[in-house]
């Protein structure tokens, strides 16, 4: 495994630890640690019980300094200072997991710098046999070392949980040892301390941004009778945000409500902004044969999945270029390591997405068309860690199709059989964190 060795030795400031999450990653859980600058890192595995370590450079804590995660393979973490100043993340595993990957991805421009590290589910033995093994960099380079910093880290560069913790009140949990596990007996109740972002957690309403394509001076599809697919979206749009709002479940985040143009780019913004568990873009179709009717729902791939899609993917996205948005520099932002690595896990949970929305379109009685779920380059899923999907509702080519859309009773229907496939999807990612 081929891991980037970054150095932090001309950075003047000191790192910050901005957010952890979890996810699903491929087979298993992915943990993301948002950093303030480029790092060196190293993560290993500790056992008795079954932990991973995460060092980092001296950083300040934006983030909350331990917590509760509903992210799979990982119950909870918490964090501590080694002599020397390393700032060290334990991440407390409700069963064996090992490591399958560990990274530092830097910044673009939806993602902070961040180390990501994939934890997949393993017997004892595979997880014993991991003891020995560090991932990242041996040797974490502070910011302006002291030599004696420098000297006391090359020295004792790997799975040392002994290591003394100065911040030993926030901390002393993570001296070492399962015997030391106990909370500290300090003024704070332990129990609050790690209750309390589990319980917000899990009574937080869930975030789902809802995208009208189109807008403003970029119509989209045009169909028969004056139908316009900049205005079927956002009434579906709306529709979808008065039933998601009426469950008391989410909070729906519109990127657009009125007659407005906003670039593509603008549009993932607005879902990492809202910090978005969700994006659904809603669309309408349009094609040269007018026998052609059906609903779709598309997921985010690096390959189209036929012709027919890359067409689509090309017509979608180039409404930005008709604007003025240089679509070429976009895609670019998310190109190689990004769609390889961190896009993987929104990936997974985006087809889930995708899989429940065509059950719910199905069990609706809402047409849809073969293959229904399709993968496509669309830029506006290009967001991520947010899991996305784009539904294409219909064919404005299509006379019937067109008038359908245009009826209040089957945008009620349509944006019904979304919810469902809403719910679903949730149902499903919590019973996967339940493990
Ligand atoms: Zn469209």
């Amino acid at each position: 495994m081929a891991v980037p060795v970054l150095s932090t030795a001309a950075a003047p400031q000191s790192q910050s630890i901005e957010a952890i999450r979890t996810g699903l990653g491929a087979g298993g859980t992915r943990v993301t640690v948002d950093l303030g600058m480029k790092s060196d890192f190293r993560a290993f595995h500790l056992a008795n019980p079954y932990r991973i370590v995460l060092d980092l450079p001296s950083s300040k804590w934006v983030a909350a300094k331990s917590g509760l995660m509903s992210g799979g393979l990982i119950r909870a973490y918490r964090s501590g200072v080694l002599e020397g100043g390393i700032t060290r993340v334990i991440f407390d595993l409700g069963r064996a997991a090992t490591i399958s990957n560990a990274v530092f991805l830097p910044k673009s421009s939806f993602e902070k710098n961040r180390v990501v590290i994939d934890l997949i589910p393993a017997t004892a033995n595979m997880f014993n046999a991991r003891l020995p093994q560090v991932y990242g960099s041996r040797e974490i380079r502070t910011p302006a070392p002291t030599p004696s910093q420098v000297s006391s880290q090359s020295s004792r560069p790997t799975s040392d949980a002994q290591m003394p913790i100065e911040d030993a009140d926030v901390t002393g949990e993570i001296t070492g040892t399962v015997k030391q596990r106990e909370p500290l007996s300090s003024s704070r109740a332990p129990e609050n301390r790690t209750a309390a972002p589990m319980s917000r957690k899990q009574t937080r309403k869930y975030v789902v941004v809802i995208d009208a394509g189109h807008g403003g001076e970029d119509p989209g599809a045009l169909g028969r009778n004056g139908v316009v697919e900049k205005r079927i979206t956002l009434t579906i749009a709306k529709e979808l945000e008065r039933q998601l709002s009426e469950t008391g479940r989410y909070r729906a985040v519109l990127t657009r409500s009125t007659d407005k143009y906003i670039k593509l780019r603008e549009r993932v913004a607005i879902a990492k902004r809202a910090k978005a568990d969700l994006f659904i873009s809603i669309h309408a179709d349009k094609i040269g044969r007018t026998n052609v009717r059906g609903a779709s729902i598309y997921t985010l791939s690096q390959n189209a999945s036929d012709n027919e899609t890359a067409r689509l993917a090309d017509q979608e996205n180039n409404s930005g270029v008709v604007a003025g948005v240089d679509l070429a520099n976009e895609s670019q932002d998310v190109a190689d390591i990004l769609l390889d690595l961190a896009m993987r896990e929104k990936m997974n949970e985006s087809k889930l997405l995708a899989k429940y929305l065509d059950q719910a379109f199905r069990d609706k009685s809402i047409r849809l068309l073969p293959n229904s779920h399709r993968a496509a380059g669309f830029a506006v899923l290009k967001a991520p860690d947010v899991p996305a999907a784009l539904i294409e509702t219909g064919f404005l080519s299509n006379p019937e199709e067109a008038k359908l859309l245009s009826t209040s009773a089957f945008q009620r229907r349509i944006a019904s059989a979304m919810v469902d496939g809403i719910d679903a999807y949730f149902r499903k990612i919590q019973a996967l964190q339940k493990f």
